[in-house]
């Protein structure tokens, strides 16, 4: 499903990327982790085309990112995309939220879209919330709507960096629960944690990064059980 080979990327003259190779299988779940500046986030946003790369090649369901005649709306709008800072639009309601990019991007009927967006609204949960706006919904709410937002687009895999880091304690359970159940239904996940407990729980492989390469592409398992390199052991002594 997503399929990164031999990906390089430079920010002028530093190289944040080094010759990432790797893949996420239909219905996987990957997830990302490393230390800080190790080029999680870049790696992740190359895939839907919101970070360029200058070598390698990445196709997500058989579309080539890079490849200049790749609309890249249109790539968009199949992939999506949770951020740490949940990012709804503020002056629209909840379920404003969730219609806007069916309506304007897949052309969808304000009554189909309203539907389909509540569908998912009430999966995460929150359909008694359709009409607050997202001031009003605490940070783990919001983010749950963030995910049914991206969820209505029916998007062939999803992208997660950090969705519970910047959530207080009592609110990350919510939104990893919402994320095992999507990963329990089958969905294509792609996520950047440092929720090891939930990666131990979801994750059929784990890529950890350090200083921009793909140290290590691991089952699971054998991730947290045995990591191969010494950088991996140092990481998980520190975090778990
Ligand atoms: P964190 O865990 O802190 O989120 P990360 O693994 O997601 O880190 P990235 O944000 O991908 O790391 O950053 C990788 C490297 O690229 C870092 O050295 C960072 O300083 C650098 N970098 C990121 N964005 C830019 C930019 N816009 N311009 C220049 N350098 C950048
Ligand atoms: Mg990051």
């Amino acid at each position: 499903m997503i399929e990164i080979d031999n990906v390089s990327k430079w920010y002028g003259p530093v190289q944040v990327l080094r010759d990432c190779t790797t893949r996420v299988a239909r219905g996987d779940v990957v997830v990302v982790c490393g230390p800080s500046g190790s080029g999680k986030s870049t790696l992740i946003k190359t895939v839907n085309g919101l970070e360029a790369f200058q070598q390698g090649t990445i196709r997500v369901d058989g579309t080539s990112v890079g490849d200049p005649a790749t609309r890249l709306p249109a790539l968009r709008a199949r992939i999506g995309m949770v951020f740490q800072n949940f990012e709804l639009f503020p002056h629209l309601s909840v379920r404003d939220n969730l219609t806007l990019a069916q309506v304007k991007v897949l052309k969808r009927s304000r009554d189909q879209a309203t539907a389909n967006g509540l569908e998912y609204l009430d999966r995460v949960g929150l359909l008694a919330h359709q009409d607050k706006f997202p001031a009003q919904l605490s940070g783990g709410q919001q983010q749950r709507v963030a995910i049914a937002r991206a969820l209505a687009m029916d998007p062939v895999a999803m992208l997660f960096d950090e969705p519970t880091s910047a959530l207080d304690p009592e609110m990350v359970g919510e939104v990893l629960d919402v994320m095992t159940g999507l990963a329990q239904d089958g969905m294509t996940m792609m996520v950047v944690t440092h929720e090891m407990g939930f990666a131990r729980r979801v994750a059929d492989r784990v890529v950890f990064m350090d200083e921009g390469r793909i140290v290590e592409d691991s089952a699971g398992e054998a991730f947290f059980e045995a990591p191969q390199s010494e950088r991996a052991r140092e990481f998980l002594a520190r975090i778990i």
